[in-house]
């Protein structure tokens, strides 16, 4: 129905509501022309009937402003002199098949990777590793998560049902937030490095997506003036999940979050009451720490 290439950028307003000025790169980190041995590691559904993954990009309950820059979005968003780029769409399918090849089968999630330019979040040095499933450095000893992880984690998250606001912690470069921002009515992300932050703002300034809202502050802390919040994704990993986040999910709603220091797995956190959580361990993964205080 919809040409899913269309999704972005999204003709709307800013991303942050700290400015509209036209972004482009900053150029502001210079990071090494190598990819990091991958994140999460084998998936959790290597016993699981892969269904051919045919792809429909739609937000599962997109606010009006969302659809309407759906609707109105322009059918070749990318444009590039650059020809490595002009390829980027069928690189990108490419990826999202392999992703789903590895088990994601939430067709939302994969329409949602298929519709953010992943070569966008990342140093032009590195663009040619843009889709390869794998963990790039974005500066500040930090990477891009690997786009299998991004998919399984919101997959995970979602249940298949509708996400009306949704809490990521670690923006990172971005490109999660934008995934997200395709799934969710409204996207809540906080990063705790203020240049991270700023290039975040950059990368996704041109995308104009009306439904997310960058923060920067210590994520450990959650945002409890948006809260409660019908799904959280931490993109760090810590000993623990903060009671903070806990706190701020909505009841019935699902936690997502890397958990442990040199050996780590994803763990789902379901909140079923006022002082009651379940929690259920996934498969083994590998993320940047999750520390606190801003710098
Ligand atoms: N979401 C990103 C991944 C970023 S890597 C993506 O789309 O690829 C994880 C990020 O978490 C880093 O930028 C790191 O600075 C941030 N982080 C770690 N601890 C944090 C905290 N307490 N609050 C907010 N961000 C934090």
């Amino acid at each position: 129905m919809t040409d899913k290439r269309s999704t972005f950028p999204l003709p709307l307003s800013s991303v942050t509501g700290n400015g509209n000025q036209p972004g482009s790169k900053p150029g502001i980190y210079a990071p090494a022309k190598v990819a990091t041995p991958q994140t999460a590691t084998r998936n959790a559904a290597h016993t699981a009937v892969i269904q051919p993954y045919s792809a429909p990009v739609r937000a599962a309950s997109p606010s009006k402003s969302h659809s309407q820059a759906m609707a109105r979005a322009q059918p070749a968003p990318i444009a590039s002199p650059r020809p490595d780029l002009m390829v980027s769409d069928a690189i990108r399918r490419a990826m999202v098949a392999r992703v789903a090849k590895q088990g994601v089968q939430d067709s939302m999630v994969l329409g949602a990777l298929e519709a953010v330019p992943r070569h966008r979040f990342i140093d032009e040095a590195l663009s040619a590793q843009a889709y390869i499933d794998a963990s790039l450095p974005i500066g500040h000893s930090q990477t891009i998560s690997q786009p299998y992880i991004v998919g399984r984690m919101i997959e995970v998250m979602r249940n298949g049902g509708k996400l009306g606001r949704v809490l990521e912690i670690g923006t990172g470069c971005g490109y999660q937030a934008a995934v997200l921002s395709c799934l969710a009515q409204d996207v809540y992300s906080i990063e705790r490095i203020k240049p991270l932050h700023e290039l975040a703002k950059n990368n996704l300034r041109p995308m104009r997506i009306p439904n997310l809202r960058l923060h920067y502050g210590d994520g450990m802390l959650g945002l409890p003036q948006a809260a409660p919040f019908d799904g959280i994704i931490l993109a760090a990993a810590g000993l623990e999940v903060p009671q903070a986040l806990l706190d701020q999910l909505a009841i019935g709603a699902r936690l997502v979050a890397p958990v442990g220091e040199r050996v780590q797995h994803l763990q789902l956190i379901t909140r079923i009451g006022k002082a009651e959580w379940t929690t259920e361990t996934l498969e083994g993964c590998h993320f940047v720490p999750l520390r606190s205080g801003t710098i």
